[in-house]
């Protein structure tokens, strides 16, 4: 696979980079500019090689089933335009931004673009036809450009004009490929969750959050991968009642009950022995340590102390380590212990690689302040989880390849 710093005569040359700006912003204002930070890399290489840098990426939902009026409303919600200004005070350089997502204007911005300049295009799901990788919107884009660069790690799930329709043209067209430095690096670490050699076992994975339904897949493919998958969070509340156990009012889902069960008979899983529980989720009251059956009006809202010394113990045996989900209400301070306690655990390992993959799972490491602590923190969840659950393979990183 090509990197982008091996890619050669890039000198005035048009390089179309797809990179990951969906950043959390309100009314132009931007919260968190992370995924702008970590974009960085990329487009200094390629305006060190003097190339004409043209960025697109997508930028919230755009639905365009609904309402003309509220497509529009959509679009101004997730206008790319102050992306561009912050990424220009961050490479210290003008950024150009193009408003137009197709036809005279955007060509005219392209044509326009000098070596080492920065051109980003509004928000790609501006057009209708992104999300479903339409043939004539993907050549358009890909005239605009003699090379690609895939460097949104987050998106490479999709296969969307952006993301594979773009790349696939280009490469046809005998002009060069790449991944940018962010996929490299994912790339790389995922690889060590998703081919894991016997010296680096035990591979224990770690599963949380809420729905078993989310993440059905990626259990399936973690039980053949893994040596031991530890269950928290909501999730667990499904594969206890597959077992036959009382769980009081916490969230269950009645149509995973076999599949739980038959997960549970590989003989891999751990599931809590003891739940944190409280009376009112909104706001929690008569909270207590239950061993056993939940009693009714009560939900589990965290693993408990025996659970964690547990899923400690068997955390400390790890080579590898796979953690996607929290094992509690992290939000709520009540609730963090079994997720603090699982951080912990992966932070103490002497010769471990331990990989976060997931979205709340991340923010809730950063919170509790053991992020720094793990080998990798994908910036992709859904994605890492997909290249899990297939072999290492995604659409957008094999097009390139
Ligand atoms: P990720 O984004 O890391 O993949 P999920 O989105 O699957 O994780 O799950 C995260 C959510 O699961 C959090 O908002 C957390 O509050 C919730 N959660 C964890 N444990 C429980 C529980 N026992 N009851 C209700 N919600 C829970
Ligand atoms: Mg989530």
């Amino acid at each position: 696979m090509l990197l982008v710093k091996d890619m050669k005569d890039l000198a005035g040359k048009r390089v179309i980079v797809r990179v990951d700006f969906n950043v959390p912003q309100k009314g132009g204002v931007i919260s968190d500019d992370n995924r702008i930070v970590a974009a960085l890399p990329t487009i200094k290489e390629l305006l060190a090689k003097k190339a004409r840098v043209i960025l697109m990426s997508h930028l919230g939902k755009v639905k365009h089933k609904e309402a003309p009026e509220v497509v529009e409303e959509q679009k101004k919600k997730n206008n790319m335009a102050p992306v561009a200004v912050r990424l220009g005070e961050l490479l210290g350089i003008d950024v150009k931004f193009c408003p137009a997502t197709r036809g005279d204007e955007l060509k005219n911005a392209v044509a326009s673009l000098k070596d080492g300049e920065v051109l980003l295009m509004q928000n790609t799901r501006y057009e209708k036809g992104e999300e479903k990788n339409d043939p004539e919107l993907s050549k358009e884009w890909a005239s605009l450009g003699d090379a690609f660069v895939m460097d949104a790690f987050g998106s490479a799930h999709r296969a969307h004009a952006s993301t594979y329709g773009i790349p696939e043209i280009l490469k046809a067209e005998g002009k060069q490929d790449a991944i940018g430095y962010l996929v490299e690096k994912e790339v790389v670490s995922l690889e060590k969750v998703v081919n894991v050699p016997a010296d680096r076992h035990p591979y224990i994975a770690i599963l949380g959050g809420f729905k078993v339904s989310d993440k059905i897949k990626v259990i399936d493919s973690l039980l053949k991968k893994c040596d031991k998958v530890i269950i928290g969070g909501a999730m667990a509340y499904t594969f206890l009642v597959a077992l036959g156990r009382k769980v009081g009012n916490s969230p269950f889902e009645a149509d995973q009950l076999d599949y739980a069960k038959r997960m549970y008979d590989t003989g891999k899983i751990l599931l809590p022995v003891d739940s944190v529980v409280a009376q009112d989720f909104e706001n929690p009251k008569n909270i207590h340590v239950v061993e056993g059956d939940i009693p009714e009006g009560f939900e589990g809202m965290d693993i408990g102390p025996k659970t964690r010394e547990i899923y400690v113990k068997e955390i400390a045996k790890a080579k590898t380590v796979f953690w996607n989900g929290p094992m509690g209400v992290f939000e709520k301070d009540e609730f963090t212990a079994g997720t603090i306690a699982v951080c912990k655990a992966c932070a103490d390992l002497k010769d471990a690689f331990t990989v976060i993959g997931g979205g709340d799972s991340a923010s809730a490491a950063k919170k509790l302040g053991f992020k720094e602590k793990f080998s990798h923190v994908s910036t992709g969840g859904g994605a890492s989880l997909e290249m899990i659950e297939n072999d290492g393979h995604l659409p957008g990183i094999d097009v390139i390849k």
